[in-house]
């Protein structure tokens, strides 16, 4: 055998997996940012004959060759192509260990499920999707015997998100959050602070938005050349290659604040893409390595740069020129007070940063329980509102404001809340390094973003997949997880901010 021959066959094989794959998602990029409605069903069969090639190149009988052929001597290969088998394995072994006509089946009841998601959702009503969603977890629980699992049975499907996270690390971490956070939560709510907010619903028009959000993301660092900013329901990033990093937003003219840190929230995602090394550009590593250390991108751009004072103290001159008239009676420390007010609420992605953390201990808590089977489908909406009576003192009036919030459970999405967490987590522990080598604070202020994304392109953009999320925190903090910088990071902030 040919060692060198293979792999360029298995390179040319994933190009062509490649293709495919972007492919069909500029069919979503375009569905999303203003396809033509009436092609809704011609769209969505096009895409699935798209996946179901995407499923047969990645798990022929082609494919078991090449890994087999290549996996004995990947000490000898360059190291993308090792990584390249690494990632290849990984998702052979995930999508052929489930029988081919059980993943079907499951298919269809998640793609069924949505729309009773949806239905019960508008109703308020959890009894009518709770049938569904009983078998969606009983598809899970039997998928990771399939699947195999070391240790507890949700950590196959954490794995899937956050590679080499486990229930034993998720658990003593999210213990951390509560012990910090809950009494800190409590404790603002004491406070006799008083938080200006009314300018914040003031008519902005989206023209004058839009052209805001354009000038910071020039400023910040996001490529315009190697992406575009356009608009949809929800915004999103899709990344084709580092030189194609497509992002949107979305404008509402009696809310100004959303679009601003929707905008940067996923240019940080971009970013991230952006600036990985060239030499991966068009292979499956030309990614963020997981969703947590995404999620650690955007948040740092949103949060730790975007609700900075720094950060208003150089945009908000600008802000001022384009709605002198809404912000007339505005100072800066107003406006970074108001986009950092905090207030328990019931819904996870209006949640503001300090509380956030919170609402995804509540998901992880209850998936972690039905995976072991220690609870029932039936029972959530009440397990959901005794959590969050007691992370965030409130109780949701109803299945829409509670239980029922969030698609991600409707199409199997299990073990992807806690990423959400580990990204503010991982977030402040990188910025800790940073702060070692960069004075973040005046750079900022200064608008001096390009020395912040050097910093960051070196130690964890331009790495791609090729490192495991932890090989990223070792090698840049010296350390492992540790949300003890996160924890600190907020009660600093927070104190200040309502005097504590
Ligand atoms: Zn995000």
């Amino acid at each position: 055998m040919n060692v060198q021959k293979t792999c360029e066959q298995f390179r040319t094989y994933l190009d062509r997996i490649k293709a495919l794959q972007n492919a069909s998602s500029l069919l979503h990029w375009d569905a999303a940012t203003g396809a033509p409605r009436k092609a809704v069903d011609d769209r969505s069969k096009t895409i699935g004959i798209l996946a179901a090639e995407i499923f047969s190149l990645a798990t022929s009988e082609d494919m078991h060759t090449y890994l087999t052929t290549l996996e004995p001597s990947v000490s000898e290969l360059d190291p993308i192509t090792a990584a390249l088998v690494r990632e290849c394995r990984k998702d052979y072994d995930k999508m052929t260990k489930i029988p081919a006509d059980e993943y079907k089946a499951y298919s269809e009841l998640c793609a069924k499920s949505m729309s009773v998601w949806e239905d019960a959702k508008e109703a308020s009503d959890f009894s009518m999707f709770a049938p569904l969603l009983e078998k969606i977890v009983d598809y899970n629980r039997k998928f990771v015997q399939y699947r195999g699992h070391e240790g507890h049975p949700y950590n196959t499907l954490l794995d899937d998100y956050e590679p080499g996270i486990t229930v034993e690390k998720l658990d003593a971490f999210f213990g951390v959050l509560r012990e910090k956070i809950v009494p800190l939560v409590k404790k603002i709510a004491q406070s006799t602070k008083q938080i200006r907010t009314d300018f914040t619903s003031r008519s902005f028009s989206v023209e004058q938005q839009k052209a805001f959000s354009l000038y910071v993301l020039e400023k910040i660092g996001y490529d315009l050349d190697a992406g575009m900013l356009k608009e949809s329901a929800h915004p999103f990033t899709l990344g084709f290659s580092p030189n194609d990093i497509r992002i949107t937003t979305h404008y509402y003219p009696e809310n100004f604040t959303s679009a601003i840190f929707s905008t940067v929230h996923e240019a940080g995602h971009a970013i991230y893409e952006q600036n990985v090394d060239q030499d991966l550009a068009g292979t499956l590593l030309s990614e963020g390595t997981s969703m947590g250390i995404h999620e650690s991108q955007s948040r740092f751009y949103e949060n730790i740069l975007g609700r900075s004072l720094g950060f208003w103290k150089y945009f908000y001159p600008k802000l001022q020129e384009l709605f002198s008239e809404q912000l007339k009676d505005v100072s800066i420390e107003q406006l970074h007070e108001a986009v950092n007010h905090s207030t328990p609420s019931l819904i996870r992605i209006e949640a503001d940063e300090l509380t956030y953390s919170l609402h995804v201990m509540v998901r992880y808590e209850i998936e972690k329980a039905l995976l072991e089977g220690q609870i029932q489908v039936k029972d959530l909406p009440s397990i959901w509102n005794q959590k969050m009576e007691e992370y965030l003192g409130i109780t949701p009036k109803n299945d829409k404001e509670g239980v029922l919030q969030d698609v991600h459970w409707s199409d199997g999405m299990f073990g992807y809340f806690p990423s959400y967490a580990l990204g503010n987590a991982y977030g402040a522990q990188f910025v800790h390094s940073m702060k070692k080598e960069l004075d973040l604070e005046k750079l900022v202020t200064e608008g001096q973003f390009e020395p912040i994304k050097t910093w960051l392109r070196e130690n964890i953009h331009r790495h791609g997949k090729m490192l495991s999320p932890n090989e990223i925190i070792q090698k840049v903090t010296g350390e492992d997880l540790n949300p003890l910088y996160f924890t600190q990071y907020l009660e600093e902030k927070y104190t200040q901010l309502y005097g504590l």
